[in-house]
């Protein structure tokens, strides 16, 4: 079941939650959105989604009529109506109803949207043996242009990039920025293993700073093994011995082939295997609490 909130009323059913066609956010992309998992009861790193919404919304000055706390609360109050421990929340601001041109100051409010419901980016067979890739040709666009870290409702840079993986036939494409630097997936952050050494991006030349990518590299230095920040080619994906994404949505997967060449012995390495399993401990464990241990306890029996 999904539950969603729109400007101060939730709707239990998907068919009834509906926004103007006059909004802004459907007319021009104007507005911004979180991604958000929930783990066993507890929203993880939820004040880290928070923040980046927060910080998104200034740089597009677009007011949300809510505090912080306040905008928890309501997410947290969806997130109990859904009645699921293990789920998806989508929040979602947008410039609000205006009239026809791009004018801002003719959207009188936002519009607050948050939906809980599941979500499954990528099938569970390439978790288990990888996936292919390939290299865009659409370059990442120019920071100085729109700054990746805003998290804004217009994707289409990335989704032309998704598009030519679509064509070749693989699940995901990497991005590359004007420079020729490896920058990240449609929707999620980019690592390399050489040598031992775990290798991303770093910020600059053009990356959403994952969340996921932020608990990856705390749970690497956990193990000992710090990232390192790295400017990247397609030469280095092509003769790495490890490569995997990171993102709320598709967690961590593997890739095993990048533009046709195989990485490495082509399967997924002991590296990505111990950042996962770590990773997944640290999800069971963190996180703001939505139900409580009994709460749990009680859907686990009603389950059985
Ligand atoms: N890059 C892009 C372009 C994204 O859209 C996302 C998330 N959807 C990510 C990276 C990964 O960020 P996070 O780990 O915070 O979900």
């Amino acid at each position: 079941m999904a539950v969603v909130y729109i400007d101060g009323v939730f709707y239990d059913k998907k068919e009834d939650a509906k926004i103007s066609v006059w909004d802004h956010g459907l007319l021009y992309g104007d507005g911004l959105f979180e991604g958000i998992r929930v783990y066993n009861g507890k929203i993880f790193r939820f004040d880290e989604h928070m923040k980046r919404l927060y910080d998104s919304a200034k740089t597009l000055a677009i007011d949300i009529p809510h505090s912080y706390e306040e905008l928890k609360q309501l997410t947290i109050d969806t997130v109990r109506r859904n009645g699921k421990p293990d789920t998806y929340i989508r929040l979602v601001v947008t410039r609000g109803p205006g009239d026809l041109g791009l004018d801002p100051r003719k959207c009188k409010h936002s519009t607050v949207i948050i939906i809980v419901d599941d979500i499954a980016l990528f099938p569970p067979e390439p978790y288990e043996v990888g996936m292919k890739v390939i290299i865009a040709s659409t370059r990442k666009n120019h920071m100085a242009a729109l700054n990746s870290n805003v998290k804004s409702l217009n994707y289409l840079n990335n989704i032309l990039a998704k598009i030519e993986a679509v064509h070749a036939g693989v699940p995901e494409a990497v991005m590359i920025n004007i420079h020729g630097y490896i920058t990240e997936g449609t929707a999620d952050n980019v690592f390399v293993v050489k040598d031992g050494i775990i290798k991303t991006p770093p910020p600059h030349v053009g990356i959403l700073v994952g969340i996921t990518r932020n608990a990856v590299i705390d749970v690497a230095a956990e193990m000992g093994n710090p990232v390192q920040e790295a400017l990247m080619t397609s030469h280095d994906l092509y003769v790495s011995d490890e490569i995997f994404l990171t993102g709320t949505g598709a967690e961590l997967i593997p890739v095993v082939n990048v533009d046709g060449r195989t990485i490495a012995n082509g399967k997924p390495g002991p590296v990505y295997r111990q950042l996962l399993e770590n990773f997944r401990k640290k999800t069971k464990v963190e996180g703001t609490v939505v139900f409580t241990q009994e709460e749990l306890d009680a859907m686990q029996g009603a389950a059985v």
